[in-house]
């Protein structure tokens, strides 16, 4: 596939002007309108290309089919990426650049040249000396993350219709709003969708093949005071809010929290903490690879507050524990053959796959307990979430190349 004609630069630099950051406080669906924008313009460019089927439902999401061109039975294979963007960084005005021939040396990004890029920050960049690198301008994300699995999945789709001579089973498309607010599966109908297995394409580094996730839960700590005049409070006054600092205090500073964990480790994370006098509320996420883990997780952090709230007499406390999601590995090792067959295509694309294990979750994850298995391939989305993103042109169009080849290998599926 070397001298294919990839669409995937072009395609992303397009993709990457439309503003589709995603909103965490609104309560619509999607969290922000202008994310069906960009649902409008692939749906435009799949029937283009002769994808005929490709429809925007009613909830920004994106559906359509490439026919099976083989006559035997295959496995339905789901490709999807995420339209919308993190909150965290301004998504508005994107000016993609692209640097041709990185040469290794700091890229400083001209509407904003505190913003430098260097390899002493971002080591992956040693890797991509020679390639063309394409960030934003220094005020915005670029939303690489996930517009570099768009644009894959879309130049996938015009190779494939091009080029009928690459046999392939039945695949459809799957382009799904609000992934980085974790509602990216809410409105998803799998019926409609129905595949038999699918792949996320929203990892980083050329070859990153995950099909681990964190398992995840929420828990959430009520605290009660005792409220009195500060003038007249002697003896009286239990404040909440003291009783909470207290607690988030208590909880250990050099391990099972973010700051001081990696690999495998798990940890617990207040994300939010509000109150006054008399009642207080500390929001924490809880995380693990394991799922047996997180009963443990939550005993061990309620201990913390019996401690805490015995130093506190006439303090009272609740709590209450929500799962988020689960580790999607849990599905995936009865079905090993999902993951086996991306990296055999990676090896076929010429790619050393590098398995790893994700931090965190993706649609993935609730999609493979949905009944789709659904590992996450690499879009070489780099330094995401930040006015430092990066991607290569040349990890894309290997993630293009991979998935021909995956597509190949799933129509000798026995
Ligand atoms: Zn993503």
């Amino acid at each position: 596939m070397k001298n294919a004609p990839y669409s995937v630069e072009e395609r992303f630099v397009r993709y990457a002007q439309v503003d589709t950051t995603a909103d965490p406080v609104s309560m619509s669906f999607p969290s922000s309108e202008k994310q069906k924008n960009l649902s409008a313009i692939l749906v435009d460019e799949l029937k283009a290309i002769g994808v005929s089927d490709a429809e925007k439902d009613q909830w920004g999401y994106v559906y359509a089919t490439i026919p099976a061109n083989v006559s035997h039975d295959v496995p339905t294979i789901c490709f999807c990426s995420h339209i919308d963007t993190a909150p965290d960084c301004s998504g508005t005005d994107v000016k993609p650049i692209v640097h041709r021939n990185y040469t290794g040396h700091p890229i400083v990004l001209p509407d904003d040249p505190t913003q430098v890029i260097t390899v002493e920050q971002h080591p992956y960049l040693k890797e991509k000396i020679g390639d063309d690198l394409i960030t934003a301008s220094g005020t915005t994300l670029l939303g690489a993350d996930d517009k570099a699995g768009v644009a894959i999945i879309m130049d996938l789709a015009t190779q494939l219709m091009r080029n009928p001579e690459i046999p392939h089973g039945k695949i459809r498309i799957l382009f799904t709003p609000d992934e980085e607010v974790g509602r990216g599966v809410e409105q998803l109908d799998m019926q409609k969708l129905n595949a038999d297995f699918g792949y996320t394409l929203d990892s980083g580094e050329l070859g990153a093949i995950e099909d681990e996730s964190f398992s995840a839960d929420a828990m959430t700590f009520q605290i009660s005071g005792v409220s009195a005049h500060p003038g007249y409070a002697k003896g009286k006054m239990v404040h909440a809010i003291k009783v909470a600092a207290s607690f988030v205090d208590s909880l250990p500073k050099d391990n099972w929290c973010p700051e001081a964990t990696q690999g495998r480790e798990g940890f617990v994370h207040p994300t939010s903490i509000s109150g006054g006098l008399e009642e207080a509320t500390v929001s924490f996420i809880i995380r693990d690879h394991d799922t047996s883990k997180l009963a443990e997780y939550e005993t061990r952090l309620e201990n913390y507050m019996k401690e805490t709230i015995s130093q506190f007499p006439g303090a009272s406390y609740s709590c209450k524990v929500q799962a988020q999601y689960r580790n999607m590995k849990e599905i995936i090792r009865d079905v090993p053959f999902v993951t086996d067959y991306a990296i055999r295509a990676m090896e076929k694309a010429g790619i050393t796959p590098r398995p790893t294990i994700i931090r965190g979750g993706t649609d993935g994850s609730r999609m493979s307990f949905m009944g789709l298995p659904c590992p996450n391939i690499f879009t070489g989305e780099m330094a995401i979430h930040s006015r430092h993103e990066y991607v290569s042109v040349q990890d894309m169009q290997k993630a293009v190349d991979t998935l021909i080849e995956l597509v190949q290998i799933w129509t000798k599926h026995k």
